[in-house]
């Protein structure tokens, strides 16, 4: 009998809590914001990206949300911070190419990007650039090529850490040219580029997101872009396929992801908003500018982030482990 009462008592609890849990996801956002947590440095392209679309989101989920960058060893920091946040939907995290990239480099990631996380959706596609100090003495890819050869022991090549998306851009350039060059690793590739204007270092890959207004400005030199396609907002920038480097294909990707056990109910409203906002022609005209592209609505969902980062990491491992690097 005894037994049987606390069973009924059990039951009860369960009912109580889960009925709690529903209510809590009807009741979200309510009038707390919500943070979006940047893996990358302030000012760079993760965050241009993550603002503009907060901006936007905002509006269509009923609340404000706040960016929170956390930057270093290439955007692990920040992704395992929300792996071990509160899965109320009151933190989020705003990741890139590097949330499939890590498990490879990161033999002690302590998370799993495709056991960890709920899926919200895909956001945008930005392009890379290989880009230069303006006092490089080469002015094309061309002649940037055996200059680098001849200078390999003091050339450096700035990055975001191991696992981002500078450094996986960086790792193909200099196998694809088979020379190793220094490279240097920063927060986010905003205060790298700020060392790259000063001169500190030589070269970067970066996203067009981050490139933009010294692109436009001939404030550095832009020597590739790291696509089969010239890139629309910068069609004179040659690829690095028409310029002799065939097979260099580095197409960023951002996406937005919750804590594990976030409920079903709130997933469906943050992507529902997220859906909004990439259709938002103001945020596409944004992006466009920056020469990225917002995804269609049908990519910013649960399903879609979740099958493409699958798909992602089974792309990316093999180079990775053929290039045979590791962040430990
Ligand atoms: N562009 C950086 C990277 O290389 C990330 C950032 O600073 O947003 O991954």
């Amino acid at each position: 009998m005894k037994q049987v009462a606390k069973s009924v008592a059990a039951a009860l609890a369960f009912v109580a809590l889960g009925a709690q849990g529903v209510a809590q996801a009807q009741e979200f956002p309510g009038s707390r914001p919500v943070s979006a947590v940047v893996p990358f440095a302030a000012g760079g392209p993760t965050d241009k990206v993550a603002r503009e679309l907060a901006m936007v989101m905002s509006k269509h989920l009923g609340a404000t949300m706040v960016i929170e960058n956390l930057g270093g060893a290439g955007g692990t920091i920040g992704a395992k911070k929300v792996f071990q946040s509160k899965n109320d939907g009151h933190t989020v995290l705003i990741h890139h190419i590097g949330m499939s990239t890590a498990p490879a480099l990161y033999r002690n990631l302590g998370f799993d990007p495709l056991k960890d996380f709920e899926y919200i959706g895909e956001i945008a596609d930005v392009p890379m650039v290989l880009v230069g100090n303006k006092n490089l003495p080469p002015n094309t890819f061309r002649d940037l090529l055996p200059y680098i050869k001849a200078n390999a022991s003091k050339m450096s090549l700035a990055n975001a850490g191991i696992g981002s998306a500078s450094h996986l851009c960086g790792l193909l350039f200099m196998s694809g040219i088979q020379t190793e060059m220094t490279t240097v690793p920063y927060k986010g590739t905003a205060p790298a580029l700020t060392d790259l204007m000063g001169g500190q270092v030589n070269l970067m890959c970066d996203q067009t997101t981050n490139l933009a207004g010294q692109l436009k400005a001939g404030s550095l030199k832009p020597y590739a872009t790291m696509q089969s396609r010239r890139v629309e907002a910068f069609k004179d920038i040659p690829t690095a396929a028409e310029q002799g480097l065939p097979n260099i294909e580095v197409k960023i990707w951002h996406a937005m992801y919750a804590p594990k056990g976030t409920p079903k109910p709130v997933i469906d409203k943050l992507s529902a908003a997220l859906q909004k906002a990439v259709t938002d022609p103001g945020f596409r005209a944004k992006m466009a500018e920056l020469g990225a592209e917002a995804v269609p609505a049908q990519r910013a969902t649960p399903d879609s982030l979740r099958t493409f980062l699958a798909s992602e990491i089974n792309k990316w491992t093999p180079v990775i482990q053929k290039a045979g690097v590791y962040a430990d």
